[in-house]
C-alpha cells in the first residue's frame, strides 16, 4: 500500500463527523470562509445557524450588510463575513445561484484566494486541486522535506511537490492531509506512533532536528484587534456613542473606527458608530 493510501484508509476510519462534509456545494463554501482564521469547534455552530438561515447563495445575497455582520458575531476577521455575502451576490447573479466549478471562476469571487479555491473544488466538487493549508504544508514538510515546520510563504517548489504527491483518490487525499494535520501531526506535540506515515517520515527518521516555527499572531491583549473586536462587539447591539466603548487608548480607538469604515463594516459619525 503506497503511503498515500495508508493516509486515505486512515481518515475513513478516523475522521471528525463535520456537517460540512455531507452538505452542499454552498456548505462548504461557508464552512472555507469561516474556517480561515477560526477554529473547528468555533465554527460548527456558527455554520449550522448561517446554512439554517441562509440555505443558498440567493438568500444569502438577499440579506442586508448588517445584518450579515451581526451573524457573523464573534468568530473574528469580520471582513470575511462582508466578502462572503458579497460572493454570494455575484454567484447570484452571474452563476445561476450555483457555487461555480472551475478554478478560475472561484478565484475571481471575493474572499476566495489560492486555497478557498482548490479546497472548494476538491471538498464540493471532488476535483484533483492542491489543497495547501498549514496543516496539510506542515504534513508534507515533515514526511518529505524532513522539516518541522514549513517556510512563512509558500513557495513554487513545494506547491509543486504537494501536486506530485496529489494520488487518484486526490479528494480524500486533500480531506486526509488536513485532517492528519489537525489531529496527529500537530504543531507542537506530533503523535507518531498513531501516525500512518511514521515508517517514511523524513523529520522523524533524521531524528526530529529543530526548525523555525512560521511566525504567529502577536499579542492580543491590547492589540488592534482586541480594539477592532471590542468597537464590534459594541456595535452589533445597535447605535453607540464612541465614548462609550470601553477603550484604553483613545488614538487606537479611533485609528480602528477609521479602518473598520474603510472596509465597509461600520459607518462612523463625529460621536456614534452603527452597522451599515
Ligand atoms: S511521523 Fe510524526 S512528524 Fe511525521 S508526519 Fe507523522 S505525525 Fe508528523
Amino acid at each position: 500500500m503506497s503511503d498515500q493510501d495508508s493516509v486515505i484508509e486512515w481518515f475513513i476510519e478516523n475522521q471528525r463527523d463535520l456537517p460540512w462534509r455531507k452538505s452542499t456545494p454552498w456548505g462548504v463554501f461557508v464552512s472555507e470562509f469561516m474556517l480561515q482564521q477560526t477554529p473547528v469547534n468555533r465554527v460548527l455552530p456558527k455554520w449550522h445557524e448561517w446554512m439554517e438561515r441562509w440555505p443558498s447563495p440567493t438568500h444569502l445575497a438577499a440579506a442586508a450588510s448588517s445584518d450579515v455582520i451581526k451573524a457573523w458575531d464573534r468568530l473574528g476577521y469580520p471582513r470575511r463575513a462582508l466578502r462572503l455575502h458579497e460572493s454570494a451576490q455575484v454567484i447570484s447573479q452571474h452563476h445561476g445561484g450555483e457555487v461555480p466549478t472551475t478554478y478560475e471562476a472561484l478565484l475571481a469571487l471575493p474572499g476566495v484566494g489560492d486555497y478557498t479555491a482548490g479546497a472548494i473544488l476538491s471538498f464540493a466538487f471532488g476535483q484533483r486541486a492542491v489543497v495547501l493549508d498549514t496543516n496539510v504544508r506542515r504534513v508534507i514538510n515533515r514526511w518529505h522535506v524532513g522539516a518541522e515546520f514549513p517556510t512563512t510563504s509558500l513557495s513554487k517548489a513545494e506547491r509543486a511537490l504537494a501536486e506530485e504527491l496529489i494520488p487518484e483518490r486526490s479528494a480524500l487525499w486533500a480531506g486526509a492531509t488536513m485532517e492528519l494535520g489537525a489531529l496527529i501531526c500537530t504543531s507542537k506535540k506530533p503523535a507518531c506512533e498513531e501516525c500512518p506515515l511514521r515508517a517514511t517520515c523524513a523529520w522523524r527518521c533524521a531524528g526530529y532536528p529543530a526548525g523555525t516555527p512560521m511566525r504567529t499572531q502577536g499579542k492580543w491583549h491590547g492589540s488592534d484587534r482586541q480594539c477592532r473586536g471590542t468597537i464590534m462587539a459594541a456595535i452589533r447591539k445597535g447605535e453607540t456613542h464612541i465614548a462609550a466603548i470601553s477603550w484604553p487608548d483613545a488614538e487606537q480607538l479611533q485609528r480602528c473606527i477609521v479602518d473598520l469604515e474603510r472596509e465597509k463594516l461600520l459607518v462612523a459619525s463625529t460621536s456614534h458608530v452603527r452597522l451599515p
